[in-house]
């Protein structure tokens, strides 16, 4: 049997004692046993979150949190500020235009990051804004968004900052109590290598009252619901039992080995996947500086088919990488470096990217990709 190397932002592979989990026999939600390991869950994700507020699970992918987010928060006509600088943001424009929200957006070039000042001086000049949405790692261009300094500027405004960490959340730092962030959303296939089918939500004490007031009609995303059943160490619905069975086993496993590791090692990761992109003569599609280390975006270079490259690398040499979405399609390739994601895994992925582009026609010194990727990953 080949062996596939997943090397996409999400999907991520699952460690092997994460398919252990998955397969063993299924118990009742109902139980003393299953309560046991919803109480160790929800102690964990505090950890993970980096907060003592409550941390909601769903049966659904991180988007299923998201709608949760605006549908608990977001009355019609309720002023917005909706950051969008990619595929995710747009995401989050969409999700507001759907609850009738009346939205100040903050368009950001895609591969930029945006500049906390704009939020400022929008936030100055309208007091009756609720709420602000933010992509901590925009997925789809590799942009790390500077929450601290949003939620800086926010926390003593009336607006909640509500942050999408679906691929950041346990692949780098979000401070969520330190820092002052309302809402964190997330999802379990990427830095928290689960399949996916679970969403999480974070909420403050201030985004509790906007959910209390809040006019909309909501039924299986009802956070007062699930309040309530999180109260007694429960769930409203019947929850992804098996998954969560799975997500107990990782977050042990993250809890031991702390954050900090975690946070370094993807940082090693991304950067020598960095220097080794510059080392083969491409171009980053964002600056270092706002480059996020839990993915990587490239440019293709001039003469090389993006589609082509990522087709060839997954279907004849077993390594997936991304492509570019919209716009990008074909002009950007993605590599993940996050989870369950280590140095040979990206090792084999460099040696791929070379000889595919090397048959493409691209020219570069010989071996020069694996030699750096290996220099700097010692
Ligand atoms: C993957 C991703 C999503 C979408 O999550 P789904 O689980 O596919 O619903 C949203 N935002 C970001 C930043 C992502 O990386």
């Amino acid at each position: 049997m080949q062996k596939n190397y997943l090397l996409t932002p999400g999907p991520t592979p699952l460690p092997p004692y994460v398919r252990q989990a998955l397969s063993k026999e299924i118990i009742h939600h109902r139980t003393p046993q299953f309560q046991a390991i919803l109480k160790d869950v929800e102690d964990n994700l505090k950890y993970i979150f980096q907060t003592k507020n409550d941390v909601f699970i769903f049966a659904s992918s991180g988007t299923g949190a998201m709608e949760a987010a605006v549908a608990n928060t977001i009355s019609a006509n309720d002023k917005v500020i909706v950051i969008e600088g990619g595929k995710f943001g747009q995401r989050w424009t969409e999700l507001n235009k759907v609850f009738g929200a009346d939205i100040e957006l903050v368009q950001v070039e895609w591969g930029k990051a945006v500049e906390p000042e704009k939020i400022k001086e929008i936030l100055d000049k309208d007091k009756s804004i609720k709420a602000v949405f933010a992509t901590q790692c925009e997925t789809s261009t590799g942009v790390v968004t500077d929450i601290q300094a949003l939620a800086k500027i926010i926390k003593d405004t009336n607006a909640i900052l509500i942050v999408d960490a679906i691929s950041s959340l346990g692949a780098i730092d979000l401070k969520t109590d330190e820092w002052s962030v309302d809402m964190v959303v997330s999802g379990s296939q990427k830095g928290l290598m689960l399949p996916p089918g679970l969403g999480f939500i974070s909420v403050s004490a201030k985004a509790y009252k906007l959910i209390e007031t809040c006019k909309n009609p909501r039924y299986y995303f009802d956070l007062r619901l699930a309040k309530k059943a999180l109260d007694k160490n429960d769930t409203p619905f019947t929850p992804a039992i098996t998954t969560i069975v799975a997500l107990n086993e990782v977050l042990k496993n993250m809890c031991s080995e702390t954050l900090e590791v975690i946070f370094a090692r993807n940082k090693k990761l991304a950067d020598a996947v960095r220097q080794t992109m510059i080392a083969l003569g491409l171009e980053l599609f964002t600056t270092l500086q706002d480059t996020s280390d839990a993915v990587t975006a490239v440019k293709v270079p001039q003469g090389v088919d993006g589609v082509k490259l990522v087709k060839t690398m997954r279907d004849e040499c077993n390594v997936a990488i991304a492509g570019g979405q919209a716009h990008l399609k074909g002009k950007i390739f993605r590599i993940a470096h996050m989870g369950f994601i280590r140095e040979d895994d990206l090792k084999v992925g460099i040696k791929t990217l070379e000889e595919v582009l090397s048959r493409m026609g691209y020219k570069f010194e010989k071996d020069i990709g694996l030699k750096t990727i290996e220099k700097f990953l010692n």
